[in-house]
């Protein structure tokens, strides 16, 4: 069966009740998507199977599980940079370890790859941190190699050229991108279509996630709003991946809980529809 280009997914989550999750999945309509590991104690050979069986039952495709790491925050940029990703020294080492659990969990589920928010890398290209962020993510990739993994680091906390610069020192050939448009918004760190093209060889795969602009980019948050109607222009983000030649998911992700996410997610697919039938992506 040929495979379809760019189906459109959802970030969803298998940490609780996965019936539920998998219901919510069926229900929006989709059979793609992304979801952050679960718990370390949940992520034994055992659980993984019987994950990745009730999702391929419900005839959905996982495409990459994210990393996400005890004591992180997001109440504001400044607690990010302290405490988000493998950026921070103290808890560096530590990360790694459950990066590499994360890693073969992600394994076990026969999932394509690992996302992960490295945190805000040093713009300094030449200082100590630099080389030590490039490092742990070399190490990173390279453990996740020998498994057949991807690892996709997520956009927004730092610029397209810092990032880009990431890869280029790194040289790993399954390191790449889990492209955020609205992170790069909501972080101010860039514009996000410049960024797309800039990064564009490294995309792996990709968040559909629309934001408005902070009076105060980069000091203030921005604010995560529906898909198209925010400021990413995400009709000109699908192009920009179709020309890139990208064929992976649109996983749309809608940071709110409830009825509401359910409703802006629904939304949300029928605004990619739409675009993929006017781009005439099938
Ligand atoms: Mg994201």
């Amino acid at each position: 069966m040929a495979r379809v280009r760019m189906p459109i997914g959802v970030f969803t989550s298998a940490g609780g009740d996965l019936t539920a999750a998998i219901n919510k999945v069926l229900e929006v309509g989709v059979n793609s998507v992304q979801f952050h590991a679960p718990g370390p104690d949940q992520r034994s050979r055992a659980r993984a199977r019987e994950i990745a069986d009730q999702f391929s039952e419900a005839g959905i495709d996982i495409s990459l599980v994210f990393c996400g790491f005890a004591g992180e925050r997001y109440d504001t940029i400044p607690i990010v940079r302290e405490t988000v990703g493998l950026v921070p020294a103290a808890t560096r080492a530590e990360r790694l370890q459950n990066t590499k659990s994360i890693a073969d969990f992600a394994s076990w589920l026969d999932a394509p790859g690992i996302g992960i928010h490295v945190g805000f890398v040093s713009e300094d290209w030449d200082s100590p941190e630099f080389a030590e962020v490039v490092n742990v993510i070399g190490e990173v990739a390279d453990y996740c190699a020998e498994r057949g993994l991807t690892v996709n680091l997520e956009t927004g906390q730092e610029t397209a050229g810092t990032l880009l610069h990431v890869l280029d020192t790194a040289k790993k050939p399954n390191l790449g991108v889990n492209f955020d448009p609205a992170n790069m918004i909501l972080y101010g760190s860039g514009e996000p279509l410049e960024a797309l093209r800039k990064v564009g060889k490294y995309v792996k795969s990709c968040h559909c996630k629309d934001a408005t602009w902070s009076s105060k980019p980069g000091v203030e948050w921005g604010v995560e709003v529906p898909l198209g109607q925010g400021d990413v222009n995400i009709e000109k983000f699908v192009t920009i991946l179709n020309e890139l030649g990208y064929t992976g998911p649109l996983t749309i992700e809608r940071e709110i809980s409830g009825e509401r996410q359910t409703t802006d997610i629904k939304a949300g697919i029928k605004v990619l529809r739409d675009i993929r039938v006017r781009l005439g992506i099938r």
